[in-house]
């Protein structure tokens, strides 16, 4: 150490905001969408109030509303809106799930449970038990939960 470090005190309190914000949300420039450290999953821009307040209680009052208010000057995208990505990658902050694909041609179905995907392939293949298993373990990601679930997939190798 030189001892003429100069401290830069302006720039050091910025910095530990954005640090503070980053504890709790991710901002994803490339899909536009804010998603929750602890949830592993987006919140749509109007349900970040709520999220923090029903979800996050243990977070100081101050802070939920430093989020709110950085949120509101983002530009977001509704759920419905949202692209579906082409990456090979997970998506950062986003939970993986063990869940299945769908083998039949042309049909790329993911869900989360066998329950669900027998239901699937009884409903859109006619599919029936002699016929065997016609789906696979697939990792998979939602951006959104409840209503908005989606499942996306990728390519773990
Ligand atoms: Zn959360
Ligand atoms: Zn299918």
């Amino acid at each position: 150490m030189n001892g003429n470090e100069i401290k830069p005190a302006v720039k050091f309190s910025l910095c530990e905001q954005s640090t503070q914000m980053e504890d709790y949300i991710i901002h994803n420039h490339q899909y536009g969408i804010i998603i929750c450290r602890q949830h592993k999953y987006a919140v749509p821009k109007n349900w970040i109030r709520r999220h923090f307040q029903e979800q996050h209680k243990d977070v100081p009052l101050e802070t939920r509303q430093n989020i709110e208010a950085y949120v509101a000057d983002l530009n977001l995208l509704p759920p419905s809106e949202v692209p579906l990505p082409e990456s090979t990658i997970p998506v950062e902050g986003l939970a993986l799930y063990n869940g299945y694909k769908c083998l039949y041609d042309e049909c790329d179905e993911l869900k989360g449970t066998v329950k669900s995907m027998v239901k699937h392939c009884k409903y859109e293949h006619k599919w029936i038990k002699s016929v065997g298993v016609k789906w696979t373990a697939q990792a998979m990601q939602t951006f959104f939960v409840s209503s908005h679930l989606k499942y996306i997939s990728f390519n773990c190798s």
